[in-house]
């Protein structure tokens, strides 16, 4: 019989995954299977929070191919011998995936098509993740864009691609001979439950991914220009984990948008499907960004950054940014939410980011260390590019000199309060005057609101201006410096 092995990996969801349309397409049977191997990720093995939603991922997919008359082959890696071992078991004449793009997943993949095909198998990778491969889109010259504004013109000219709407009937079964490995093999889950927050807000998987873009479309979508920067307000999608893991795909994403926008006439619709895209566009430039130059993620784009003199010894104030104790409101409401969620507000991102690498002078990686550790929507090529983006590193990055004042920033993004009174439910009774600068209330207004300064929320780790001026000072050393 002819059998195929389809090789899930981070496109975790049966619609619109050309992988398994290739493998339906030519072969009677299809073995599902996934390969636990978190060292194949070198030294960005999946986090804390990412191993958590991979299980209720993996549990969800396995749910839908039992629902279409098959399951999910669980095996631990090595990849290699994992897929040569089920190929002897199954007698599968080909093997089929959708692609990772970091360098250590296509380094392996292109590795094992090699041996595959050394042994007479048939193997091919499809794009399932991204809307233009890293290396479809490049400037006249061939070389990659540096600079998002023209790398999206190009997008735009190209046209978005759409998802292919194949209609899944039933999948053919998988032999009960070929055993699979049970998934609390994986140990994905944490052993001290920490995970109730998590829980308690998301539904990873495939329909959950589905319900939230539905609901994103019809109550966010007409206001998503104005809103999307309001931690407070449900402005933005939260589909960052499902699109990370491969639950949706963009190409659904771009469907559903034309889909929604023709059928629909609301005010503000047009822009913010626009305003949408471009961000869903962000996500395909900065995989562009790692592929082309993929120290990336460890080292800064701009070299002038590799003598940055960051400081010392910083564990204390690094501690205290973890653990939302900087005593700065916004950042420390981000940073709870964060623990609790998974998840945090781009706003607040850029924040948190911004008094780490520059009013604290940390190096940005141990900002990203912590993101990937903690983010349910951890992903190398975004929490790469956002931290040096910040940190004023990065390509098309922000500018050495903008340095995020989070009171401002809380004033104006956060006026009423809302976002810091959730996540700090110590300050609530802080008029919103002093919410965001509480060291600035006089005594009584903090006594009457129940709060000590170092007792119920601490002072602030950092001086904003002094650190802001030190910060100013230290980058303007490298500004007239070449690249090395
Ligand atoms: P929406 O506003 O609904 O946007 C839709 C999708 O577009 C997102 O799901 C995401 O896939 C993409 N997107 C949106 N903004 C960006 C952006 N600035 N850069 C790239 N793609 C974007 N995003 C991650 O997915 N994983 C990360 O690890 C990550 N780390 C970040 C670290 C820092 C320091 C910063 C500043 C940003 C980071 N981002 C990261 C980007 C951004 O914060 C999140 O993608 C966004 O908050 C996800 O929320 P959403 O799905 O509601 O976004």
């Amino acid at each position: 019989m002819r059998t195929a092995i389809l090789w899930f990996r981070r496109d975790l969801r049966l619609a619109d995954n050309p992988a398994l349309q290739h493998a339906l397409s030519g072969y009677e049977r299809v073995i599902p299977l996934y390969i636990h191997a978190p060292e194949e990720s070198a030294s960005w093995q999946p986090g804390a929070a990412s191993c958590w939603w991979l299980h209720h991922s993996l549990t969800a997919l396995d749910g839908s191919l039992r629902e279409h008359g098959s399951r999910l082959v669980l095996r631990h890696g090595p990849s290699l011998a994992a897929l040569l071992h089920l190929i002897r078991e199954s007698r599968a004449q080909a093997v089929f995936w959708n692609r990772q793009y970091e360098p250590a997943h296509l380094a392996r993949d292109q590795a094992i098509q090699q041996a595959l095909r050394t042994q007479g198998m048939v193997t091919e990778g499809f794009n399932a993740s991204l809307l233009f491969e890293p290396w479809q889109i490049a400037k006249e010259n061939g070389e990659p864009y540096r600079v998002f504004t023209p790398y999206w013109k190009t997008c735009q000219q190209r046209g978005l691609p759409h998802a292919v709407a194949e209609p899944l009937a039933t999948l053919p079964p998988v032999p009960r001979t070929l055993g699979s490995e049970k998934l609390a093999a994986f140990t994905l889950l944490p052993r001290i439950p920490w995970d109730t927050g998590l829980a308690a807000m998301w539904q990873p998987g495939e329909a959950g991914a589905q319900e939230l873009l539905d609901h994103f479309l019809h109550e966010a979508l007409a206001h998503y220009s104005e809103a999307r920067d309001f931690p407070a307000e449900p402005g933005t999608s939260r589909l960052s984990p499902a699109l990370h893991f491969g639950e949706i795909g963009p190409r659904q994403i771009v469907s559903a948008v034309e889909q929604f926008t023709a059928a629909h006439r609301q005010p503000g619709l047009l822009a913010g499907a626009e305003a949408w895209l471009r961000q869903i566009a962000w996500r395909e430039f900065t995989h562009s960004v790692l592929h082309h130059f993929p120290h990336t993620s460890e080292a800064p784009f701009d070299p002038r950054f590799e003598h940055f003199a960051w400081e010392m010894h910083y564990e204390p104030a690094l501690a205290a940014w973890q653990r939302g104790k900087t005593g700065i409101p916004i950042v420390d409401a981000g940073m709870r939410e964060l623990w609790h969620t998974g998840w945090m507000h781009n706003r607040v991102r850029m924040i948190v980011a911004s008094l780490l690498s520059k009013n604290l002078l940390i190096p940005w990686q141990e900002g990203a260390r912590w993101f990937w550790d903690t983010l349910v929507d951890a992903d190398l090529a975004n929490n790469s590019f956002g931290w040096q983006w910040v940190a004023g590193s990065g390509n098309d990055a922000a500018p050495y000199f903008r340095i995020f004042n989070p009171v401002l920033q809380g004033e104006k993004f956060d006026p009423k309060g809302r976002y810091v009174r959730r996540w700090l439910p110590e300050l609530k009774a802080l008029p919103d005057r002093y919410l965001h600068k509480p060291w600035e209330a006089p005594t009584n207004v903090l006594h009457e609101a129940g709060i000590r300064l170092g007792r119920h929320t601490p002072e602030p780790v950092v001086n904003l201006a002094g650190s802001r001026a030190r910060a100013l000072e230290r980058f303007g050393q490298i500004r007239g410096r070449k690249g090395e």
